[in-house]
């Protein structure tokens, strides 16, 4: 039987935490969960780095700190070994956002390669993850997506993007790590998917070494996954599955509303809930073709998969399941299943404060807006407080 109190144990929790860092978590959660605040601080924090301000010392010893693993990987690596010792596995994720620059993209691929071959050899870190708009332009995957047609020299990046993708999924089945490839915004994404149907064809022939994601929030990713799981069937290969709910809800509002079309959008968060669930459940009853990397901070929908895994008479231990959080969120999730014996990983964002700010501002405003979500940080963190005091 699945414990329903299992997430409650806030002394595993946050056992890795010092009582200074339960107070800056505290603290923290604290000023995110005030609306204007983040509105505010937002954009005067924007401000002031287009204005070079010296504000990156602020940045970094507040919300920086506490969701990102550091500036580069060397300073991730104390977190990854910590994170270990509790059972937990990591996810070293180059949050570096918004570039536009061809050598800026082979950068990211230089980066997203070494850190493949670096974790061959470290049992802790079974997974490399990247953002098709890390290996080229919005733009380009958005005309993609469209159908229109390119320039020349826009057909040029296009290739090169495919060539960036063959050459990090070629080194990541070399080395056997699998791949996370976030999913972005509905106005790119159609080639992303496409784009990643490729690679799962020729990578993912003996394992899941590619793996997708579906934003349940959109309410064509059942049928979605249902086509592509028999189109995979049929062409003889695996599929592997990032499943969250999206992130980038209010944008995809704001431009459907805006260009007139129907938001691609769940009509309400229970909606969204019921199809994250069944696609949870589809493919934790699929497993011999699909694997699962369920990306979310619900503990309703992390019950009902640990649930679906006991019915099925699957091991809390199957390879081809993970749990996973972000760094600096739910840790009463990802410790307590670990300790369970669950496959459970943390993504680690890393990157220069600058640069990482678009990731820690939708950091930020997910806390805020996200109904319950951060008054049960702060519960969690008071309650382990007032035990530590005792
Ligand atoms: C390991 C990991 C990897 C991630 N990777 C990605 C990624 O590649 N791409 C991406 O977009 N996001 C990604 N996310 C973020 C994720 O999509 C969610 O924003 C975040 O996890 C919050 O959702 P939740 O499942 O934790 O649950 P909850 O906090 O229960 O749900 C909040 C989510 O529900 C949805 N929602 C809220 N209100 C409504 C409403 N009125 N109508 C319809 N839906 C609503 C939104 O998606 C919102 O983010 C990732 C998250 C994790 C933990």
């Amino acid at each position: 039987m699945v414990s329903k109190s299992l997430f409650d144990n806030t002394e595993t929790a946050f056992a890795l935490k010092s009582d200074s860092e339960l107070e800056r978590a505290y603290f923290l959660f604290k000023m995110i969960a005030n609306e204007p605040l983040v509105r505010i601080g937002t954009a005067a924090t924007k401000l002031a780095l287009n204005m070079h301000l010296p504000v990156e010392g602020l940045i970094r010893s507040t919300v920086f700190d506490h969701f990102c693993g550091g500036v580069n990987e060397k300073d991730c690596m104390s977190t990854v070994d910590s994170l270990e010792e509790a059972g937990v596995s990591s996810v070293l994720d180059y949050s570096v956002e918004g570039k536009e620059e061809e050598k800026q993209f082979d950068a990211t691929m230089e980066k997203i390669i070494d850190l493949t071959r670096f974790a061959k050899n470290k049992s802790a870190m079974p997974f490399s993850v990247f953002k098709p708009t890390g290996l080229g332009r919005f733009k380009i995957w958005q005309k993609v997506t469209e159908g229109a047609t390119l320039s020349e020299a826009e057909q040029g990046e296009w290739e090169r993007i495919k060539q960036r993708y063959h050459h990090v999924c070629k080194v990541a089945q070399e080395c056997n790590i699998a791949l996370l490839i976030d999913a972005e915004e509905s106005w790119m994404q159609g080639a992303a998917d496409g784009l990643c149907e490729e690679m799962m064809e020729i990578y993912n022939k003996e394992t899941p070494i590619v793996f997708n994601t579906l934003q349940c929030y959109r309410w064509d990713r059942f049928e979605y996954l249902k086509e592509l799981h028999k189109r995979a069937k049929a062409k003889g290969y695996l599929l592997g599955f990032k499943v969250v709910r999206g992130a980038y809800m209010e944008k995809e509002h704001d431009r459907a509303e805006d260009k007139g079309y129907p938001t691609p959008i769940c009509a309400s968060k229970s909606a969204t809930d019921e199809n994250f669930n069944t696609v949870t459940d589809y493919i934790l009853t699929h497993l011999s073709d699909i694997s699962l990397f369920l990306g979310t901070h619900n503990e309703v929908s992390s019950y009902l998969a640990m649930e679906t895994m006991e019915t099925e008479s699957l091991s809390k231990s199957d390879g081809r399941i993970w749990f996973g959080q972000l760094y600096g969120m739910s840790d009463h999730i990802s410790f307590n299943l670990a300790k369970e014996g669950y496959n459970v990983a943390k993504y680690i964002p890393f990157g220069p404060v600058k640069d990482v700010m678009p990731y820690l501002i939708r950091r930020a405003e997910e806390n805020t807006s996200v109904a319950g979500q951060t008054s049960r940080e702060l519960t969690l963190l008071k309650r382990e407080k007032e035990r530590r005091k005792l």
